[in-house]
């Protein structure tokens, strides 16, 4: 409710604020910034917040990255700019990998409601060697890897671990936008958007759809500049 303040928790230790604490602390100064302006200037009190958790982690991460620059410590080498997308990259095909067992998962317990645990837990195996074979394997040269089940949590949270990846994917495409608009008045407009559906608020966000394009491009423009 908006009298309600938004708070900030980051973890100090006894000798003071390290980066780790720090690094946190500006992740979720992000997602404060767009509590406080998805709830005080959505247009309509039932439109407030962001379309759903992908889009407040992508605010959270753009003041994450930032975390160096408030420190007046920016980094103006331009091969830095061309490894963080590939590592935004990597970061993004780990995570799909992830939420595609986080879907698959939940697919195949609606087709088996009445399922043991033993039998969600080999379902969950068999699922994630799937996926790790059509898009892994092929890149990795090893087959029948396990390593996409490891996310205990998309049990307690049903379908959480796409909003990652679709974070990092809106996040990229608001980087882009930031690139040729000024940050903080577009912070402002955009998170004040309130609680469309996620498309129409990418639309009116950055004038464009919800789309990998836009990073697959810029990962190879990346590759090219840093062979
Ligand atoms: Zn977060």
């Amino acid at each position: 409710m908006k009298e309600e303040k938004a708070r900030l928790r980051t973890r100090i230790p006894e000798g003071g604020m390290d980066y780790k604490g720090y690094n946190i602390a500006i992740h979720e100064f992000g997602h404060n910034v767009e509590q406080t302006i998805s709830l005080h200037d959505a247009p309509y009190y039932l439109m407030n917040g962001v379309p759903n958790t992908a889009f407040t982690e992508a605010l959270a991460f753009i003041f994450q990255e930032r975390d160096l620059f408030l420190l007046d410590m920016k980094n103006e080498n331009p091969v830095t700019e061309y490894l963080k997308t590939l590592d935004i990259l990597w970061s993004v095909y780990e995570i799909m990998g992830v939420s595609m067992v986080d879907m698959q998962m939940w697919r195949w317990m609606y087709n088996n409601p009445y399922c043991s645990a033993e039998e969600l837990k080999n379902a969950t195996l068999e699922i994630s060697k799937k996926v790790w074979n059509d898009y892994f394997a092929p890149v990795f040269g090893m087959e029948d890897q396990t390593i996409l089940a490891i996310y205990s949590h998309m049990i307690n949270s049903p379908m959480y671990l796409p909003n990652y990846a679709l974070g990092h994917l809106i996040h990229f495409q608001l980087e882009e936008h930031f690139k040729t608009h000024p940050l903080a008045p577009e912070v402002e407009r955009i998170f004040a958007l309130g609680q469309l559906t996620p498309n129409e608020w990418m639309q009116k966000a950055v004038g464009k759809s919800l789309s990998n394009e836009p990073l697959l491009t810029a990962a190879s423009e990346a590759i090219k500049h840093l062979n």
